[in-house]
Parts: C-alpha cells; sequence; structure tokens
C-alpha cells in the first residue's frame, strides 16, 4: 500500500499558509513515522504543492489529510485533487468536524492520537472493513458509524513510535523554518469554564469542585459532561491530559534534525512547564494545572542534554520553547529558561485581561500570573509574546477595557509582542454552539485597534537594528527577497544585488510594514 500524506495544517481556505508561514507542525511526521514503522509506504506533501498543482498524486492507494477546523476548505480542495482513486482519510484537529468531512466525500475520520486508529487502520484500508478500527468515524451507507472512546494513549504504545525525521525535506523552506518537535502531550488544565453554555440548554458548572480540588482521576470527568480546559481549546478533550515524552526519544529526534539541516527547533507542547509534571504524580493523570510546581530537574535535563548537541552547543541551531503556563513561571523557573534559551520567544496566554472573566473561561492562571510571569522571563532573557482572543463568550465592554489596560501592562513590562486571535466557536469543546463574533463587532475593533498599535511600535523598535535573516525565496521584484528572523520573528523582504537564497545574512530593518520589515544586507 502507497499512502500520500497532505500537511494542510494552517493552509486556511486557500490552500497555502497565510500566517505562521515559516511553521512545520509535528503531527504529520509522526504519522509518517508510524506508517513507516508499520511498513507501509508513505510520502508527505505540502498543501499548497498539491492544491496548486505541483505534484500529483498518481501512484498512491490511499490518501490521507491534516489539518484544523480552519483548513477544511484546503482539505476539501486536496480530496478533489485525488479525485476518488482509493479511500482518503481525513485527521488532525479537524477530526471534530467529522461530519462536514465525511459529507464532503472522506472516507474516514480519525479521532484525536494517530497511534491509538493507525496500526488497525492499515489493515482496515486493505480489508475495506473498518469496524474493527478503534477511534475513527465512517460512513456506513447512509449511516455514520463512532468508534470513539473516552481515553487516550499511555505507555508503553505513546512514545513508541519515532516522527520521521527524513521527510522533513519535503517542506521547500525546512532549514529555514521553526521546526516543531513534540515534547508534552495533551495538558493539565482541566479545570472547566463557569460560563452558562449552550450544549448545557444555557446551564452551567454547579460548583461542585470535582475538576479543581477533586482526586486527578476524578477530574478526567465533570458530572454535568463540560469538556475539560479552557472553553474555547480542544487540546484536553483530543489529546487528554499532559504526559511527557522521554529525554532520550527527543533528543534523537532533534539530533537528527539538526543532521539535516535544520536550524530552528520549537519543543512543542501546549505547556512546555508541564514537562515531566506527569511523573511526579504518575501512575495518577496530571490534571491540575497547577500543583505539583513545575518539575525543574526534568526541565533542565531535556534542556541540558539538547544542549549537548554540537551545533546548538555553538549558537548554529537555535531551540525553542511554545507555551508555559503564567501560573507555574516562577523566579526558579524563568532563570532555569534563560540559561537555556536566552534571546528566543514563548508564548503566554492571557485571552482575557479582566480577571474574573479570566478565571471563568477555565484558564488556569489569574491575570497577576500573566502579568509576573512576564515580567519574570523578559528579566531572564526571554521575549514573551502575549496572546488574546476578543468575541469570547462573556466578553463585554468592560471585559475589552481590562484587556487593553493589561495588554498595556504586559508590553510596558517586556512583552515583545501582543497577538489577537478571534473567537472560533470549534466543536467538541465548551464553547461549541456559542455564535462566532461579528464581523466589524466595535469591541473586537477597539481591540483590533488597539493591538495593531502596539504591534506598529513593537515593529518600529527594529528601525536600524541588525537581525539575522534565513533567506528562503526571491520576493516578486528583481532584487528583492524574503527570508525569516532567526530565531524568530517577523518576515523580512531584503534588497540585495547579490543572489541571497539559500544563506543566512545580516540584514539593517529599513522599514517596517503592516506584517513584515524591510533591509539591506548589513556587515555588521
Ligand atoms: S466538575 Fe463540572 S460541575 Fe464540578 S466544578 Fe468542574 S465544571 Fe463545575
Amino acid at each position: 500500500m502507497r499512502i500520500a500524506l497532505v500537511d494542510c495544517l494552517a493552509a486556511g481556505r486557500v490552500g497555502r499558509r497565510l500566517s505562521s508561514v515559516d511553521v512545520i507542525g509535528s503531527g504529520p511526521r509522526l504519522v509518517v513515522g508510524i506508517l513507516k514503522s508499520l511498513g507501509v509506504e508513505v510520502e508527505l506533501f505540502e498543501c499548497s504543492d498539491v492544491v496548486e498543482g505541483r505534484v500529483g498524486l498518481g501512484g498512491f492507494d490511499v490518501l490521507m489529510v491534516s489539518g484544523m477546523s480552519s483548513d477544511i476548505a484546503s482539505m476539501v480542495s486536496t480530496l478533489r485533487r485525488w479525485g476518488g482513486r482509493g479511500p482518503a482519510v481525513a485527521g488532525g484537529p479537524a477530526c471534530t468536524d467529522y461530519e462536514e468531512l465525511l459529507r464532503y466525500g472522506f472516507t474516514a475520520v480519525v479521532w484525536g492520537e494517530a497511534e491509538l486508529s493507525l496500526p488497525k487502520l492499515v489493515k482496515g484500508l486493505t480489508s475495506g472493513d473498518l469496524g474493527g478500527v478503534p477511534n475513527v468515524i465512517y460512513r456506513d451507507g447512509e449511516r455514520v458509524v463512532s468508534r470513539v472512546r473516552p481515553g487516550y494513549a499511555v505507555e508503553p504504545l505513546l512514545w513508541s513510535f519515532q516522527p520521521d525525521v527524513e521527510s522533513v525535506r519535503r517542506y521547500r523552506y525546512y532549514w529555514a523554518s521553526r521546526v516543531y518537535v513534540e515534547v508534552v502531550r495533551g495538558c493539565s488544565n482541566f479545570f472547566r469554564t463557569t460560563l452558562p453554555l449552550p450544549l448545557l440548554g444555557g446551564g452551567r458548572c454547579t460548583g461542585c469542585g470535582v475538576c479543581r480540588s477533586g482526586d486527578l482521576e476524578a477530574r478526567l470527568g465533570c458530572p454535568l459532561g463540560i469538556p475539560p480546559g479552557c472553553g474555547y481549546c480542544l487540546v484536553p478533550v483530543l489529546y487528554g491530559p499532559a504526559r511527557s515524552r522521554p529525554v532520550a526519544k527527543v533528543v534523537e529526534e532533534v539530533e537528527g534534525l539538526v543532521k539535516l539541516g535544520v536550524r530552528r527547533v520549537v519543543l512543542s507542547a501546549p505547556d512546555f512547564l508541564d514537562y515531566g509534571r506527569d511523573w511526579l504524580v504518575r501512575p495518577r493523570p496530571l490534571t491540575d494545572p497547577r500543583e505539583p510546581p513545575a518539575n525543574l530537574d526534568a526541565i533542565e535535563e531535556l534542556l541540558n542534554s539538547l544542549h549537548s548537541i554540537g551545533r546548538v552547543a555553538r549558537g548554529e541551531v537555535y531551540v525553542m520553547v511554545e507555551n508555559v503556563k503564567p501560573n507555574l513561571v516562577t523566579e526558579e523557573v524563568a532563570k532555569l529558561l534563560g540559561r537555556y534559551l536566552r534571546g528566543t520567544t514563548v508564548n503566554v496566554g492571557l485571552e482575557s485581561g479582566d480577571p474574573e472573566h479570566h478565571v471563568a473561561l477555565g484558564r488556569p492562571s489569574t491575570v497577576e500570573e500573566v502579568l509576573r510571569a512576564v515580567h519574570l522571563l523578559r528579566e531572564a532573557g526571554l521575549r514573551p509574546y502575549v496572546y488574546a482572543i476578543h468575541g469570547l463568550p462573556g466578553e463585554s465592554w468592560r471585559t475589552v477595557r481590562n484587556t487593553i489596560k493589561v495588554l498595556r501592562r504586559a508590553y510596558r513590562l517586556g512583552a515583545e509582542r501582543v497577538i489577537l486571535y478571534r473567537f472560533r466557536p470549534l466543536r467538541a469543546t465548551a464553547f461549541e454552539g456559542y455564535p462566532e463574533p461579528r464581523p466589524g463587532d466595535p469591541r473586537g475593533l477597539a481591540l483590533r485597534r488597539f493591538v495593531e498599535s502596539l504591534e506598529r511600535r513593537s515593529k518600529r523598535r527594529l528601525l536600524g537594528e541588525v537581525i539575522r535573516v534565513a533567506v528562503v525565496d526571491r520576493y516578486g521584484r528583481e532584487g528583492y527577497y524574503v527570508g525569516y528572523t532567526l530565531p524568530h520573528g517577523p518576515v523580512v523582504v531584503v534588497r540585495s544585488g547579490e543572489d541571497l537564497v539559500g544563506r543566512v545574512v545580516n540584514v539593517r530593518v529599513v522599514e517596517v510594514g503592516a506584517r513584515e520589515v524591510y533591509g539591506v544586507p548589513s556587515g555588521d
């Protein structure tokens, strides 16, 4: 069996990334790794290559497509390119939209973690009988059959497969991209939102206390069936409580990527500071986002081992982390991160700056903890990016005013950027059934204008600075090139008389645009 796996993650409606252009997710490489270890021949493709017709899918027996809910249009465009020449399977976070995916013609949808389904799915696709495949949803005539059962992958199955390293080369700009390497699966936040919920007919949490102070095992469920975690988030629903990947497996993968020329590695985790916390409570599940505190020994062992890789130690390869939960950031934690990750970015979720709203969303932290985390991380030499969401359930003018105030404080405390997302009511989350914010909503506009003004200020700080840029391609006009800031920053357009493609160069920033910055090569 030959499988074509198409990565549509973040490809949106048009089949190509318009934001996070330099990100390579960890999921598709893991699927390739699992399939290869099952003896299946598999090739990975970027969505844009398939949708724009640069590669054909002839010669394959099965199509697999990975994406998020916001990528369904691109997943369907890929399916059209496939043209029904064999079974087509959808996976990734878009699995919660399985009805839509099946209606468009996908044969089956894999729910959540690939390890649980793929070994039997391969046999099921060969025999044409998906009845025995765990965690898949498929159509049987007019009927939609779901084989999804509660639960999550545990060792020895979990971490028994290594993501494929070689297929990173299938991404055109892999050498310059931020390549995500999974270090934690799932999230420890099993708190739940206390806002009224459409899925309960407008009812809400009764405050029984189980998910906030109960036994760790008991926190997996809520007597009312409210999905765990922040109300807008899918992670605990799809991927379960936080489980840490053994150091040796992470190091082996990073070594492989570095050998192939990858220069930027992001240690991917819904919360990097969950790393090793699960080992402190096992065999119970880590469903408490606050206790125990961060496992400093485990984090140090991981970061130290990664910094023992020659090119990382010499500063030729950057290692970064993805997100941290603000409530787990203490002075000691920040200092430890600063020792290994100085000069790199780290994401901190605020979402709402209104103290009551923040907690009611199901956040594990308080607003003051977010601000303290930003301050400590900055002091330790990291570059915090703070995230907010507009249009959330429970949003009011009061919450928006407070969010603006807190973002301003965060910026003064050293947040390098503040980033605003628009709320999307994802299926299977607690906020399913809430409306999306209307375009032109005045509260959303107020937040957006404020964030854009901060963005302009933070970009203007770059004027005259010299930054390292990995130049990946030509940019329209003759003599213009596009590249990515190292270790992380805005996309850069460079004007130069000589060919810069494939090189890492110093660039002096001479102009800032809405999304990118412009510069010229600098000898400094
Ligand atoms: S378990 Fe459910 S009802 Fe109890 S506190 Fe948590 S969300 Fe509320």
